[in-house]
């Protein structure tokens, strides 16, 4: 059976989260090469955010993506994906694991980052929005997709920001005993 990664579109990208960037490469590297050695293979989901709003959106917490708009938006664009993953599906291949971000609004498969009194002209103090247990609104749809087409595999989060070499080994070997 051939094996599939689904990861969030900024595990490869850099480029599209908001400024200032706080992306993992380093990490995402590690899991590349890690996981492409055994022979699994990426597929990369689309941006819900920049494909909404570009590179210049603000930093928004998870109450102010959760709405109809943003969800029928998340819908749209992970449309196209579903027959491509029932392709996969009949034809031997395993959806192995989804690897989303911690603390994204949309793309956190654990804790994501909450502020339900955030709306109006920018002005608040970005440690205000907290994180809280929950998926990303995109997320949210996305495991609405899995469930139909039957796909029951385990959810990881890659860290936002650049983490220790004790915590990044902690986070590969969990990666490693989960992965289906
Ligand atoms: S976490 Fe999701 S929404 Fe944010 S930059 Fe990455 S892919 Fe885009």
């Amino acid at each position: 059976m051939d094996k599939i990664i689904l990861v969030s579109h900024c595990f490869f990208n850099p480029h599209s989260v908001i400024k200032p960037k706080k992306s993992n490469t380093n990490l995402s590297s590690d899991i590349i090469s890690y996981f492409l050695s055994l022979g699994y293979g990426f597929f990369q989901l689309p941006c819900p955010e920049l494909t909404c709003m570009g590179k210049k959106r603000w930093a928004m917490s998870f109450e102010q993506y959760d709405t109809p708009f943003f969800k029928s938006h998340s819908q749209k664009i992970l449309d196209p994906l579903i027959p491509q993953l029932e392709d996969y599906l009949n034809n031997d291949t395993i959806i192995a694991g989804v690897i989303g971000i911690k603390g994204s609004p949309s793309c956190a498969t654990h804790i994501v980052s909450s502020n339900p009194d955030w709306e109006g002209i920018f002005q608040e103090n970005i440690e205000s929005c907290i994180k809280i247990e929950g998926d990303g609104v995109f997320i949210k749809e996305l495991k609405i997709i899995l469930k139909q087409l039957k796909i029951n595999c385990p959810m990881f989060e890659l860290p936002s920001t650049s983490i220790s070499n004790e915590e990044k080994s902690k986070w590969i070997q969990d990666i490693k005993k989960y992965m289906i």
